[in-house]
């Protein structure tokens, strides 16, 4: 009975992720443009035609579209399915990781939609924005108390993510200032510190060292992937968020 019960509830969490991640789309498209994130409805950024609601099925669409608008048949970008899919993914383990209590899967879930936003944004125009950041701070500051992996009282919990909150930052300000010491230039931006800040509220500071380890790792042996595949060299940018979304969410499901 209760392994049909997770069924039950895995099915409805799929179609919830994948709307979530039709309207993380949105905001990845529409928060750096400064525009409305509900009105107009969806529209083909090429043609401008509003997408028919039929066309608008996250994934399903894409594949019956074969990947192309229906009114001017050009591609539609591999990255709106591929969001979507995460998106569902991401909160499918996230719901058998922490299905119990009803209100920590909704804290962390928020947590993983507001990373899976972040490092869409910094993926495709290397910036943070302060309202995303800010806001997963403020979010993660009201949910600590209810946050049981943060301790045993609600006393403790706040406090262990305030002090993520601010041990993150810390931390990065050290690795920055080390870095620009080593490589004569600025490692880390901004909007990177505020993003730990967020972070750190919801794992708290010890999780949090974790994360940042892992996050800068898995960056790390990217970077000299694309490095060895001749598509970066030494010295290139890339966007730091992706990766320590990752962290975060490899260290909140394992740890
Ligand atoms: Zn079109």
């Amino acid at each position: 009975m209760s392994c049909l019960f997770i069924d039950y509830w895995s099915l409805i969490i799929i179609a919830l992720g994948l709307f979530l991640g039709s309207f993380a789309n949105v905001l990845i498209y529409r928060l750096p443009k400064g525009e409305s994130i509900l009105l107009p409805g969806s529209y083909c950024p090429n043609c401008r035609k509003s997408i028919r609601w039929y066309d608008n099925v996250p994934v399903f669409s894409y594949i019956l579209l074969k990947g192309k608008c229906r009114d001017c048949k050009t591609a539609i970008s591999l990255q709106y399915p591929v969001f979507e899919l995460l998106t569902a993914l991401s909160l499918v383990i996230i719901w058998f990781r922490f299905n119990y209590p009803m209100y920590l899967f909704i804290g962390y879930a928020l947590f993983v939609f507001w990373l899976i936003v972040i490092s869409g944004i910094d993926f495709n125009h290397r910036i943070i924005p302060d309202e995303l950041s800010m806001s997963l701070i403020v979010i993660g500051l009201l949910f600590s108390p209810f946050n049981l992996n943060l301790g045993e009282n609600a006393g403790t919990r706040v406090l262990t993510s305030v002090i993520g909150g601010i041990s993150g930052p810390l931390l990065f300000y050290i690795i920055s200032y080390a870095g620009s010491k080593v490589f004569k230039k600025e490692a880390l931006g901004g909007g990177d510190i505020k993003l730990v800040a967020g972070i750190g509220v919801f794992l708290g500071w010890y999780v949090l060292i974790i994360s940042v380890f892992l996050g800068s790792l898995i960056g790390t042996i990217v970077s000299l992937i694309l490095i060895l595949l001749k598509k970066k060299s030494f010295g290139d940018y890339l966007p730091y968020g992706p990766f320590l979304s990752l962290g975060a969410f490899l260290a909140l499901i394992f740890l």
